[in-house]
């Protein structure tokens, strides 16, 4: 196991490196997963690996068949990188493997619990409005008000 999370290491480390001309493949196709999101920062501390301060948060779906897939930092996955509190929980994720990266895209998700699913998103109460991130400020862009962290069960 901790192989497996020195080589992610290694290899988010090295993304950097890739070119840009790498020739396009054929789009993956998008999968379901179970599992939580989990800081690989912690892990790598764990392991003493001496993580540069510049990588910032480095996420990973741990699925509940124990592969260990890297986040791709984009929308589908900047509410992770946003609030801790959505870290460590069960949670159905649809996404995609992206070749030759290793790196998991989240297309979506949804909150399990009690083996029901639940919507997640954040609602400011004043404006009525709905967000799927947090801004980084943490506040509603429009009132500056709270935005409250809201789980809704799917239909
Ligand atoms: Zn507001």
């Amino acid at each position: 196991m901790s192989e497996i999370i020195h080589c992610l290491a290694v290899t988010l480390l090295s993304l950097g490196l890739i070119q840009p001309e790498t020739p396009r493949q054929a789009a993956p196709s998008v999968e379901t997963y179970r599992g939580k999101v989990v800081s690989l920062n912690e892990r790598l501390k764990k392991l003493g690996v001496a993580l540069d301060p510049e990588a910032g948060l480095l996420l990973a779906l741990e699925t509940d068949r124990g592969q260990v897939l890297p986040l791709l930092r984009d929308s589908g996955s900047l509410m992770f990188f946003r609030d801790s509190r959505l870290l460590d929980r069960n949670l159905e994720i649809r996404g995609r493997t992206l070749p030759g990266t290793g790196l998991l895209q989240i297309i979506s998700f949804h909150a399990l619990k009690d083996g029901r699913r639940f919507e997640v998103y954040y609602w400011c109460e004043t404006c009525a409005i709905k967000r799927l991130s947090l801004e980084k400020t943490g506040v509603c862009e429009c009132c500056g008000g709270v935005m409250e962290l809201r789980e809704t069960e799917a239909p």
